[in-house]
């Protein structure tokens, strides 16, 4: 795992083979439902910090709104009684300078509000100067750019410790997960920022607990940081995202479950089969891209024959022909219609762009 140095564990005496994890209630409820859900992960001694929203960014008016100020008594506690670190969503102002009295550890910026330009330059004026580890949740819309400036607002706001954290994307359709996971965008975000710790919250992106053991498995085979997971002590219960919640032992078996994967190993043997087999798929790349090119060619002498002889450019019998040649031939290799279908589209829309390019050039 990388970037665990940066995160604030580093005195927490949890040992680091294991990826940071965050754990707790989705919603602060009371004392009790606080301090027993805290101890029970305590136990566990697989928890770096512990969550508990404070205040709650609802969808519709009339849900739990969060029990607000006074829950951070209780924060404050479990961090005396049990030493772990604490975490909690702030979305103003005035939920920074609250969580700060409390002494919280990390304050996590939630997706309603990293998408928000405004509200995160008064978090970030808020936060200027403080030593707190700030996680910035990616926006609900799948739009990187607004995730890169909010974590830009937080990092000149003079913040040393950031992450992010993938909770999915919205969608209008109901997919298999409430939120879709478009692993691509966290993926990007990792380029942009490949020294800036990302924690996957699976409970957010699937919505009910059946699923939260495949998403976080996804997340450690694409080399998160950690994991943030929702656990109440009864989630039935829970007064927010109650199907999404596990209890602590339901948490324990997860873990137990996870399997967890080396980045690299020191092997020779493997390391020396691994290059043989990537020595192969450059040469493969190699071929596709040539052939990609040698195929353009000839779109494109067939664009000008079709100018030549004023013909439109697509003709929809002759592109379905193409498609489900490809997905039969492409049934043959294992390859997925969805797959052929995605890389064949891509081809047509190139070779349609070319073709119009011609067409429409006077010369
Ligand atoms: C939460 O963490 O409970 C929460 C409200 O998350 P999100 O901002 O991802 O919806
Ligand atoms: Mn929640």
């Amino acid at each position: 795992m990388r970037n665990l140095s940066k995160l604030p564990i580093a005195d927490s005496g949890v040992k680091l083979e294991k990826p940071f994890l965050i754990a707790g209630p989705c919603s602060a409820e009371s004392e009790e439902q606080v301090m027993s859900c805290a101890k029970a992960l305590a136990k566990s001694g697989k928890v770096n910090a512990y969550r508990a929203g404070i205040w709650k960014p609802r969808t519709r008016p009339g849900s739990y709104e969060g029990i607000g100020s006074e829950g951070l008594k209780w924060l404050k506690q479990v961090k005396q009684e049990t030493g772990l670190k604490t975490a909690t969503e702030v979305a103003t102002e005035k939920h920074v300078y609250e969580a700060l009295k409390y002494g919280i550890d990390i304050m996590w910026i939630g997706a309603r509000t990293s998408g928000n330009p405004f509200s995160m330059q008064e978090i970030a004026n808020a936060m200027s100067g403080i030593d707190v580890t700030v996680l910035i949740k990616n926006p609900v819309n799948p739009d990187v750019e607004l995730w890169h400036g909010a974590f830009e607002r937080i990092q000149k706001a003079g913040i040393q410790n950031i992450g992010l954290i993938h909770r999915g994307f919205t969608s209008y359709e109901k997919l298999r997960y409430k939120n879709q996971p478009l692993w691509q965008l966290p993926i990007e975000m990792k380029r942009r920022l490949p020294n800036i710790p990302m924690i996957c919250d699976p409970s957010h992106i699937s919505g009910t607990r059946e699923y939260l053991l495949e998403i976080s498995q996804k997340a450690l085979d694409l080399d998160y940081d950690g994991l943030m997971i929702e656990v109440h002590p009864t989630p039935d219960l829970a007064l927010s995202d109650a199907k999404q919640q596990i209890n602590p032992a339901q948490l324990a078996d997860l873990l137990s479950q996870l399997i967890y994967r080396d980045q690299n190993s020191t092997d020779v043997n493997f390391i020396h089969i691994l290059e043989e087999l990537r020595a192969k798929v450059d040469g493969y790349d190699e071929n596709l891209i040539e052939l990609l090119g040698q195929r353009m060619a000839i779109a494109k002498e067939i664009g000008r024959y079709k100018k030549e002889n004023n013909i439109t450019i697509l003709q929809k019998n002759r592109w379905e022909e193409i498609l489900n040649k490809a997905e039969q031939q492409a049934a043959q290799y294992s390859l997925s219609k969805e797959f052929i279908d995605i890389v064949f589209n891509a081809i047509h829309i190139e070779s349609i762009n070319n073709q119009n390019a011609i067409m429409n050039n006077p010369k």
